[in-house]
């Protein structure tokens, strides 16, 4: 057997050693990492809520209120008021009968796939999902069929060859891709055989749709059974945890059997609280999310003009495509030596032979931020020609 450190030596020779960078601030579009100040281009935060002084107010009194610890599981003593009425604010946001908190987004997918996919089942999954959605089916033990990336064509065949077809499970907008899956052709397929559609809007949820609604919203598909939405809450809300909406039954049956909800700790009430501030702002502060599309734009007209390969996405994630690991892994450190934060992606996140740089706005960044970033970005073309 290969030691551990022999393993991590083979990840090092072949540029796939990952390390943390520890940050002595707020994350935000400026950070700083052992006293150097960046501008950073890599979170989660699309609308620039994290920090929002609202939302930390709300935290605050939450935990005057509540203390920090929800103490014990939702279904033991850990469901507080304040869980109860942002699962309401979230159902009537998204339009559905109900919604129900996870304590994360990894954990909402583990818990409604192993609670809905049986043994002889089958889930269909795009080939890009995320490691949360495979792995739930792993934990399913159901029969997993992988389709090509957002084709739905190849999909139906499956799906008609398929004995028991039972769910298909998709990022709805990809998160390393930035792209966004076919929201109405697999809500026909899932309906079309009994099956439903499990769409995690992890990069979606507040930042697509007009409303923040999501990516429902945006593609104009009406979110309803056989379609069950997961929607993160540590990315544009800028908070932390989860929920998934859906029927009554089906909320209902989550309660009653999905392991990744019952056998663990409520998240803090404290944080049910500061997502409810960070709600209103959504509802109320339509200009973030129209900010943000004008500096997607600039972004992207300025790297066509440089001649960078970006990704056919409109989100707020942008990957601007390289290759090798270690091509990635070196325009990481160039754009870090002008002051710039933005991550290189590598296997086994992504494909082999497609590590990239992951851009990714918020709403917090300005107009000059991009152009900052896209000079910092032309040398790369240069250096490629
Ligand atoms: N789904 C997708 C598509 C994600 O990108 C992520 C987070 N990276 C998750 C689920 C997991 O969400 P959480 O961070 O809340 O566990």
């Amino acid at each position: 057997m290969r030691s551990l450190e022999e393993n991590l030596e083979q990840r090092r020779l072949a540029h796939l050693y990952r390390r943390r960078e520890v940050l002595a601030s707020a994350q935000g579009i400026e950070v700083t990492i052992e006293n150097e100040c960046l501008l950073a281009f890599c979170s989660n935060d699309y609308l620039g809520l994290a920090n929002h002084p609202e939302v930390v107010r709300a935290l605050q009194e939450g935990a005057a209120r509540y203390g920090v610890g929800s103490g014990a599981s939702h279904l033991v003593s850990g469901h507080s008021a304040a869980h109860h009425a942002l699962e309401e604010e979230l159902a009537e946001f998204v339009g559905t009968q109900r919604a129900l908190l996870f304590s994360t987004g990894y954990m909402a997918n583990l818990g409604v796939v192993s609670a809905l996919a049986s043994r002889g089942g089958t889930v269909f999954e795009d080939r890009l999902n995320h490691a949360s959605l495979i792995d739930a089916a792993r934990l399913a033990r159901a029969k997993v069929v992988r389709y090509p990336h957002a084709d739905a064509a190849t999909l139906a065949q499956r799906m008609a060859a398929a004995r028991q077809p039972e769910l298909i499970t998709t990022d709805a907008v990809f998160s390393m891709d930035g792209d966004v899956a076919p929201l109405a052709a697999l809500t026909a397929l899932a309906a079309k055989h009994g099956a439903r559609l499990l769409a995690d809007d992890a990069h979606g949820f507040g930042v697509l749709g007009r409303h923040g609604r999501g990516s429902f919203e945006a593609q104009g598909v009406e979110l309803a059974a056989p379609a069950i939405y997961m929607g993160t809450l540590g990315k544009a809300l800028g908070t932390f945890g989860a929920f998934v909406a859906g029927e009554a039954a089906l909320i209902e049956t989550l309660i009653q059997q999905a392991r990744t909800y019952i056998y663990t700790t409520a998240l803090p009430p404290a944080v049910a609280e500061a997502t409810r501030a960070a709600l209103r702002l959504v509802i109320k502060e339509s200009w973030r999310r129209e900010h943000l599309q004008q500096l997607i734009a600039r972004f992207r007209a300025g790297a066509a003009r440089l001649g960078l390969q970006l990704a056919p996405s409109l989100t707020a994630i942008q990957p601007v495509m390289l290759g090798a690991a270690e091509t990635a892994l070196a325009a990481s450190r160039v754009l870090r030596e002008r002051g710039i934060w933005v991550p290189a992606i590598r296997p086994p996140t992504v494909p082999v032979g497609s590590a990239r740089l992951r851009v990714s706005f918020s709403a917090a960044h300005t107009f000059d931020h991009v152009d900052r970033l896209l000079v910092a970005l032309a040398p790369l073309t240069r250096d490629a020609a």
